[in-house]
């Protein structure tokens, strides 16, 4: 693998895209927290809007990255405008690691409903899909179960949407290992750099370097642990040298205030609402599976074969929405030979995957 990256490099939203103008619409959603919007178009026309949602402590960045044909590239070619959205567990967001406590709750409330309704003030009568990553479609999966986010034109789910499960070994982790953490700390970093070597987070990296192939310490954390719970994010050489060398810029550390609510959901199989005599989150409904028939759209679901985080997941949901909500227009797409989120950053996604994103896309324009 190539040198680290000099971390003053700007940040892959702002780096190259060809023709292509991004601009920066304010969103504060209304329970005060501050998020970043922002549209990417070369001409002001009438195409269809795809709102681009990441997955937890990554970022926008996921879908620009300039040393591959990116999503944002492969959408504006196919004629779409996207639209990126920073929910609040973006690592460029300041809330991951500054005591911000937070539940998916609060993004399938707030941040996405929000972010939708203010896309579709600027785009009008226009066509808007939505395509979400990991929590990013857990997330949405409430948000359309609650019927917040009515009339759109189809979802692409990757990687996880209404039905999460994880492996047993996973399972334990998050279920004692990472609890027992929480008593000591209350964030798991990727970037061992700004860890530093002896902190309480050492233990933690020394326990992902286990059996690891690749020197990196964050993508051993990454690849060999996923911040502590025993998966794994990516099929290793699937990533581009240059985007295996910006993974401690592209993926941020989790804060733990997240992990009951995850465990919850993981117990539950589905998505299930974390605040149950809080009123302000009355809005969504207790259990998403239950409450599936508000989905309104086509979604198409999509897996790297070698998920090793939600693994089958989108599989098993694509046959319980079948089986329960048989009005549905649903699909399901596995991609072989790619993990959970090289579906998005691998250096051949635009040749393997995003092809079906744009094929479901084109169909529903
Ligand atoms: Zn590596």
């Amino acid at each position: 693998m190539s040198r680290p990256m000099p971390r003053t490099l700007p940040r892959p939203l702002h780096a190259r895209l060809d023709d292509a103008t991004v601009e920066p619409v304010p969103l504060r959603v209304s329970d005060g927290t501050e998020l970043a919007l922002h549209r990417v178009y070369r001409v002001d026309d009438d195409r269809p809007a795809v709102l681009l949602l990441h997955g937890h402590t990554a970022s926008a960045d996921m879908f620009v990255l300039p040393e591959t044909r990116n999503l944002v590239e492969a959408l504006l070619d196919a004629g779409y405008e996207p639209w990126l959205l920073d929910w609040r567990g973006s690592c460029r967001l300041p809330y991951n690691e500054d005591g911000t406590t937070y539940t998916f709750d609060d993004v399938a409330l707030y941040d996405i409903p929000e972010a939708v309704s203010l896309v579709r003030a600027r785009i009008g009568t226009r066509r808007l899909f939505v395509v979400a990553h990991c929590l990013g479609a857990l997330s949405l999966s409430m948000s359309m179960a609650a019927g917040l986010v009515p009339g759109l034109a189809g979802v692409v789910a990757q990687g996880v949407f209404m039905t999460p499960r994880v492996t047993v070994p996973t399972r334990f982790r998050m279920h004692l290992s990472v609890e027992l953490m929480r008593k000591r700390i209350h964030r798991i970093p990727v970037d061992f750099r700004k860890a530093g070597f002896r902190s309480k987070y050492t233990p933690l990296f020394a326990l992902a370097s286990l059996g690891a192939d690749c020197p990196d310490p964050t993508c051993q954390m990454l690849h060999n642990s996923a911040w502590s719970i025993g998966a794994s994010l990516f099929v290793h050489d699937n990533l581009h040298p240059r985007t295996h060398d910006r993974l401690a810029d592209l993926f941020g550390t989790v804060p733990l205030c997240v992990l009951p609510h995850l465990r919850r959901i993981e117990l539950a199989h589905t998505v299930v609402r974390w605040n149950l005599s809080d009123h302000r989150y009355r809005a969504l409904p207790e259990n998403a599976l239950d409450n599936a028939d508000r989905i309104d759209c086509p979604v198409l679901l999509l897996s790297g074969s070698e998920n090793r985080l939600w693994p089958d997941a989108n599989r098993l949901c694509h046959d319980v929405l079948k089986a329960r909500q048989p009005q549905l227009d649903v699909r399901y797409v596995e991609v072989p030979g790619y993990g959970h989120v090289d579906p998005i950053i691998g250096r051949g996604a635009a040749l393997d995957v995003f092809g079906h994103i744009i094929d479901f896309l084109d169909e529903r324009r």
